[in-house]
């Protein structure tokens, strides 16, 4: 199976939401092999359709064409798997244009920041950068997310380090106005590591009054790491130092899930995962050297907490409900929308 859109996979979370059964799929940040591996592995233990996302951060690291051709590889390798291959956080037409070319099949591109990805922009600028990449990407049947409001954190350089929660009622004018197909709204996640000194203030209200306004956009939450504290303790324990912080607690991510949530990032928890496998490893083998053997180590530890997050995000399970539309089929049906 040739990679699918994300507009695919959402609508499958979307109709399961209003048949009372909902689910959401997880986006898993990917920026060298073992992720990759570690994030399919997952996919198939559970059955779960996915979307492989990649930041600028991570196309610079690969240089562009590692990371797609590893992402290609495991779409060749895993058939069964419905894969949507996605841009995090684009921040021009002109980034959007290179991922198409490189052959994603779905792009976010976040206008509410300015090229930058630091500097807060306005609604209007947010609208016309917005509408410019639903314009090109639709006409070559690519899905598109776009972002209103803020988040708190910063990551990979992204993010002005401000919490702006979305006004649905500006939500629903963004939406008509651009016609993206996905929203990343703010709700009170946070991206990064250090998110939270307590429990999260999540506002159920904000999604609700979306999923309630905005029956057939899907919506996203970023900044959604639980940052367990097993794996902060883990990686501490064998020399790291990092701050206890608090992230998204799962269930609190369940309790989104079923207030309308369709797509749920999740960077962070896969570093503290591999970072965790990696220092225990060295740490309990000083004598090792063979660069595969740690690597295998974190990859393992990706494979397991994506495994979980599916199961926790109800995703497991849900290949069947994906029809396989990739950005072929989806481009008579986006031509038919603009008419
Ligand atoms: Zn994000």
């Amino acid at each position: 199976m040739p990679l699918v859109t994300s507009r695919a996979i959402l609508e499958a979370s979307l109709a399961a939401f209003k048949a009372g059964n909902p689910f959401a799929v997880g986006a898993y940040n990917v920026n060298n092999m073992e992720q990759m591996q570690g994030i399919l592995r997952a996919a198939k233990e559970t059955h779960s359709p996915v979307i492989v996302q990649v930041s600028r951060g991570a196309l610079k690291y690969a240089e562009d064409k590692y990371l797609r051709n590893i992402i290609l590889a495991g779409v060749e390798l895993n058939p069964e798997i419905p894969i949507a291959m996605h841009l995090d956080h684009g921040n021009s037409l002109e980034t959007v244009q290179r991922a198409i070319g490189l052959g994603f099949t779905s792009v976010m591109i976040d206008g509410s920041l300015m090229e930058d990805g630091k500097t807060p922009s306005d609604f209007e600028y947010n609208v016309r950068v917005t509408r410019e990449v639903v314009e090109y990407a639709h006409e070559r049947g690519v899905s598109v997310e776009g972002e209103l409001g803020t988040l708190g954190g910063i990551e990979d350089g992204v993010g002005s380090g401000r919490t702006r929660l979305t006004d649905p009622d500006q939500a629903v004018e963004f939406v008509e106005r651009t016609g993206v197909d996905s929203l990343a709204i703010s709700i009170g996640t946070s991206h990064g590591a250090y998110k939270f000194k307590g429990e999260p203030k999540i506002s159920f209200e904000v999604i609700q009054r979306c999923r309630q306004l905005l029956p057939d956009t899907f919506l996203v939450s970023h900044g959604s790491s639980s940052v367990p504290a097993e794996l902060v303790a883990e990686i501490n324990k064998y020399g790291g130092k990092l701050e206890q912080t608090m992230g998204v607690p799962v269930d609190v991510l369940q309790k989104m899930i079923r207030a309308g949530i369709n797509k749920i990032n999740v960077d962070t928890d896969i570093r503290l995962a591999a970072t965790a496998a990696t220092r225990r490893f060295l740490a309990e083998h000083p004598e090792k050297f063979d660069q595969r053997d740690y690597c295998g180590a974190a990859r393992e530890a990706i494979a397991e907490i994506i495994a979980d997050r599916m199961r926790a995000f109800g995703t497991a399970g849900r290949i069947g409900e994906v029809q396989l539309l990739g950005p072929e089929d989806m481009k008579a049906h986006y031509a038919a929308a603009r008419r």
